[in-house]
């Protein structure tokens, strides 16, 4: 293979050294092409330019070792399955044993009378030096010794070697070739690296300082590229004129409350309505604690479009949850005469048809569903407004695709609400240009819910505290992780929601209403569950986490997870705010048979604080972004190299370079943009149609 025929698109199948087999393996790594090689970067790296002579090597620290074989190496069969290699290696400071294990090519590769160089720890002193199973090469045709290696991420039956080969053919042939796909301007203001020097030392760096600077550049351009593809996502509507809510006024809403709205409900509202009348679209996150009344936002904007003659869109991660905002939005809105309908998954075909319908002919004001309502065939006559509850469990190609049913006359307005208080480097990214309000403040009236951290040995007491509030006339939530038994490997110490609800009705609660919803029941029983415990006919509900969102029942105040060790804290805490609704005190038990102190300590912080950030926080540095958001929920492209956790500052000077640029050229049409313009193509390839 002549290097100069391997261009980006050659296939790492026609490599030496890869067969059939191996490009499998390569494959499912999605690694295909050489220029997918190129952008496949080492996990870490390894100094290997070290050097030493026999004698002086310190004593169990990797060094590159030349040395000349002294000898033909021998082979000895130890038994079956093990094999060892030994051979002699001298150097003018003296010698030493060089022992190799199951590597029987070693006896042809090793050639007496010739140098190589051994990269490896030493053990043993004087006469006893020796080093067990090097790398090694000869000697001035050194690959993988006297330089920093990287290291990659692997995958059964290709070694790191192999790998780093191919590596550095792709590399030689190929980097000259990288596109450079930031422009020199920006290149020249944040004192980036070229594409070409980035690539070769991200893979094979020349010193520490020069692998520094391709990583930054690097990254840089990962979030550039992805900064840039959201704005450009979210940007056409920018640009647009938006509905414009006018002559509306919020005085009969206030009036249908059966309470007084917070201040910091208002000022979230007046911020929305203010939007509403601007003629630009809104974008406004509405950020709130659970329990802070995000909803009654949500409501008021609803109302406002109402008045001015235009439907609403509502969308909630799940039915129970879309099912109990139609409730609460119904009883607050229907008697101004605004009529609010329903669309999930688990209505039947004539009543989605029904809904349709009524939709498209202007008959229902306010829309609330599921995803559902994103599918085909649901028309509004004329949609005003899009509010997402719970954000984050969206991506950003569903939030799109909302959007988009309204693009007729004009883009809608669009309102979030999160009750997971996101992290600000991830907000950054997921909302980048989003306004946003922050619901600071609980209704009057709260008491701080008590958190414990208890492990199995306090069992006995929790199930007489579950006794004491029924009793006192509350209900509980137990949730647990998994749905039925054995459901995962290790599923025989889970809780699983239905065994574990026969079980408390029969063995621990004979005298009380035990019941149960989980995320496999079909919509009917889910909803009868739901229904017959916020009517207070049900003292005990075990559940997975479909609760988790949004629902509410001021009457349950108590809150016990099982296994608490296995969910994140963002959800613990989600979890914990469907009780401390009403006015009674209210308990939150973390149950957990772990003895790992690293997941204690990691629970121990919810009983510590209820602030939302902090949790946001801890988590976030705990897990990562991935888990954080479950993973890939977020819609976000993967990242490579950027950690959006850690590289704060490089995210904000990618984002404001992005920006700008953006705003000279909002739609990458200038010719020196059009590598950037691909790139984020490729980056969002769900999402090509931001791009007509
Ligand atoms: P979240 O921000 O978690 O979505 P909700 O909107 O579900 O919170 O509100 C939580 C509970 O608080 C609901 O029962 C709601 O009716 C009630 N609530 C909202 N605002 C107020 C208020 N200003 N005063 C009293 N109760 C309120
Ligand atoms: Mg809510």
């Amino acid at each position: 293979m002549k290097l100069e025929s391997i261009t980006g698109q050659t296939q790492l199948e026609a490599f030496p050294g890869i067969g059939a087999a191996r490009a499998k393996g390569l494959e499912k790594l999605g690694l295909t092409t050489a220029e997918d090689l190129l952008r496949y970067y080492p996990r870490s790296y390894e100094d290997r330019r070290v050097r030493s002579s026999i004698r002086s090597a310190p004593e169990g620290q990797p060094v590159c070792i030349p040395a000349m074989v002294a000898q033909t190496p021998q082979m000895s069969q130890i038994r079956k399955g093990l094999s060892v290699t030994k051979v002699r290696a001298v150097d003018s400071s003296g010698a030493m044993d060089v022992t190799f294990f199951n590597q029987t090519y070693v006896k042809q590769a090793l050639i007496p009378g010739e140098s190589y160089v051994f990269y490896g720890c030493v053990t043993g002193q004087g006469p006893r030096r020796q080093m067990s199973n090097p790398v090694f090469e000869p000697e001035g045709r050194a690959r993988f010794t006297g330089r920093i290696m990287p290291v990659y991420p692997l995958t059964a039956g290709i070694s790191n070697n192999r790998l780093a080969g191919i590596a550095q053919v792709c590399v030689d042939a190929c980097a000259g070739e990288v596109e450079e796909i930031l422009p020199p301007a920006v290149r020249r203001d944040h004192q980036l690296a070229a594409a070409e020097f980035s690539c070769r030392n991200i893979h094979f760096p020349a010193s520490e300082q020069a692998l520094d600077q391709a990583r930054r550049r690097l990254i840089f351009e990962e979030l550039f590229c992805l900064s840039a593809g959201l704005s450009l996502l979210r940007g056409r509507r920018q640009t647009a004129p938006g509905p414009v809510f006018k002559g509306g006024d919020l005085t009969p809403f206030f009036a249908l409350l059966p309470f007084t709205l917070t201040k910091a409900q208002r000022r979230a509202i007046d911020e929305a309505a203010a939007d509403c009348v601007s003629g630009r679209p809104m974008n406004r996150l509405v950020q709130g604690d659970v329990g802070s009344g995000k909803t009654m936002v949500a409501a008021a904007c609803c109302f406002l479009a109402w008045q001015c003659g235009w439907q609403s869109a509502l969308m909630a991660p799940t039915e129970i949850l879309a099912e109990q905002h139609f409730r609460t939005l119904s009883a607050v809105l229907a008697p101004a005469g605004l009529r609010v309908g329903l669309l999930t998954g688990g209505l039947g075909a004539k009543e989605k048809r029904n809904v349709k319908a009524a939709l498209a002919a202007g008959e229902i004001h306010l829309l609330i569903g599921t995803h559902a309502i994103l599918s085909q065939g649901v028309e509004f006559a004329k949609l005003g407004l899009v509010v997402t509850d719970e954000q984050h469990r969206f991506g950003v190609d569903q939030r799109a695709a909302l959007t988009a049913k309204g693009e007729h006359p004009c883009p809608p307005h669009v309102l979030v609400m999160s009750a997971t208080p996101i992290p600000r480097t991830l907000a950054l990214i997921i909302y980048g240009d989003l306004d946003v309000s922050v619901i600071d403040e609980l209704p009057p009236g709260r008491t701080p819910i008590q958190t414990f951290l208890v492990g199995e040995d306090k069992r006995a007491r929790m199930y007489n505290f579950v006794r004491a509030q029924v009793k006192a006339g509350r209900q509980v939530y137990m949730v647990c992780p998994a749905v039925e038994e054995a459901e995962e490997e290790s599923s025989a110490s889970l809780k699983a929601v239905t065994v574990y609800a026969g079980q408390l009705q029969s063995e621990v609660f004979p005298d009380l209403r035990v019941g149960f919803v989980h995320g496999r029941q079909r919509p009917r029983e889910k909803e009868a569950a739901m229904a017959a415990f916020a009517a207070g006919e049900m003292d005990v509900l075990v559940s997975t986490t479909v609760i988790e969102v949004g629902v509410d029942v001021p009457n349950a105040s108590l809150m016990i997870v099982e296994n608490a060790d296995r969910f994140g804290l963002s959800q613990l805490h989600q979890l914990r705010g469907r009780v401390g609704r009403g006015s009674c005190q209210s308990y939150c038990v973390l149950v957990t048979g772990s003895r790992n102190p690293e997941s204690r300590a990691r629970l121990k912080v919810l009983t510590q604080t209820a602030d939302g950030f902090r949790i946001a926080e801890e988590d976030l540095k705990l897990r990562g972004p991935g888990d954080f958001f479950g993973r890939r929920q977020h819609g976000l492209p993967q990242l490579r190299l950027a950690d959006l956790a850690g590289d704060t500052r490089v995210l904000k000077e990618a984002q404001q370079a992005a920006q700008a640029l953006l705003r000279a050229d909002p739609a990458l049409d200038q010719a020196e943009h059009q590598p950037l313009r691909r790139q984020v193509q490729r980056l969002f390839t769900e999402h090509a149609d931001i791009f007509n």
